[in-house]
């Protein structure tokens, strides 16, 4: 049953909804407050709920239009803060001790919030729209979940949409990407065990700080050499752990790190490559080898019918000065990859300030300038697809 609401929710409304959520920051599949809050204010706006979804603290709330049948989409916002301390003295900085909003799903939240709200005071559009609040976005593949237990098949719609804050555009400028927009994320981790010695006699043992550091440089070569030209991929190692002494080899060593890329099968020639290269080494080293190789998310692909759509309906509000249409994508990673892959749809780009810190940086904080412009744009999305009733 769908009420009417009575108010609209205000600028001073959203913020204060999105300084709440920042004051009480919590990580993946741990978002009980954050989603309890969601749930109130969803209900409180006359809107059907179905909560403990994605692992428990995800949320799908359910619209129709009264301007009767028609097709059905999702909008989604992930609602999960990041393990990073608050560099911050505003009065509405993380009060969780080493947890903050670092990424701005707060805001994304509140947005989405607004726009049910606003759509549930007059839905005049035709068909369903779906609101997904999705948790666990960093790293925990929380979109992944919602999309393994059912998210499509229990809640049918033809296609989705997401959107992400983006640092250094300016607020009231958007991107949007034909295609890719994030990249493919894996993470390894590589323990290599050798033969410990006096360094003073290496020819006793076997050096796995030596091997260790050919296959750092080795490992680039999957980019130089492995990687076609007119493709991109970026491979870090970012931790080396080996030793305890000055006058001794250890006998093992650990390395971690993430690749990145656009396609699929470039992704798993790397990943191919990169085990052929560690069992090359081990062997001519002698060493053993415990290798963890854990693709994560796929990249992040919009279909280009439904990012046209999104460019349109930009380009038609007035808060929007600009819609670039060739930035590069990031080589960072987003799991709404996993709903992509599922359905068509597209994700885009909204300026949260050239002056706002990076995405999980400990000064970085949600530009409260940028949640008006997201409402509307998921409002005006909304009733420009859904303009029309279905003629069966
Ligand atoms: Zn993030
Ligand atoms: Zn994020």
């Amino acid at each position: 049953m769908t009420q009417t609401l009575t108010t609209v929710p205000d600028v001073d409304t959203l913020r204060e909804w999105r300084h709440d959520f920042h004051r009480h920051p919590e990580t993946a599949f741990a978002e009980h407050r954050t989603s309890q809050r969601i749930a109130e204010i969803l209900t409180e706006a006359g809107l059907d709920i179905v909560t403990g979804l994605g692992g428990g603290t995800g949320i799908v709330a359910i619209l129709d239009g009264k301007r009767g049948p028609g097709r059905s989409i999702g909008l989604r916002a992930d609602i999960d803060a990041l393990d990073v301390t608050e560099a911050s003295d505003a009065p509405h900085a993380s009060r969780i001790p080493g947890k903050m909003h670092a990424c701005g799903h707060d805001g994304h939240t509140t947005m989405l919030l607004g726009a049910a709200c606003q759509l549930a005071r007059n839905p005049d559009f035709a068909g369903r729209v779906h609101f997904i609040f999705q948790p666990a976005e960093e790293s925990e593949g929380g979109g992944q979940v919602m999309v393994e237990e059912g998210l499509f098949e229990r809640f049918p719609m033809e296609a989705v949409y997401g959107l992400h804050n983006w640092p250094g555009l300016p607020v009231g400028e958007a991107a949007v990407h034909d295609s890719a927009v994030m990249a493919a994320f894996d993470v390894f981790t590589l323990t290599l065990t050798g033969k410990g010695c006096h360094a003073a006699m290496p020819h006793l043992g076997t050096d796995v700080v030596l091997a260790a550091c050919q296959l750092v440089s080795q490992l680039q070569g999957l980019i130089s050499r492995e990687t076609p030209a007119h493709q991109t991929a970026v491979l870090s190692v970012t931790q080396l752990h080996a030793g305890d002494a000055f006058n001794v080899i250890p006998e093992t060593v650990e390395l971690r790190g993430t690749l990145r890329c656009f396609d699929e099968p470039l992704r798993a020639h790397l990943q191919q490559r990169f085990h052929d290269a560690v069992e090359a080494l081990a062997r001519f080293h002698g060493l053993g080898v415990a290798f963890d190789y854990q693709p994560r998310y796929p990249a992040t692909i919009n279909t280009l019918e439904q990012a046209q759509h999104c460019a349109a309906v930009l380009e038609s509000l007035p808060e929007i000065t600009r819609v670039h249409h060739d930035l590069p994508p990031s080589m960072a990673s987003e799991d709404f990859a996993f709903m992509l892959n599922a359905r068509p749809g597209a994700y885009i780009w909204l300026g949260n300030g050239e002056e706002s810190a990076a995405l999980h940086n400990p000064h970085y904080d949600f530009n409260d300038h940028l949640t008006p412009i997201g409402v509307n744009y998921w409002v005006q999305l909304v009733r420009q697809l859904l303009d029309t009733p279905s003629v069966d």
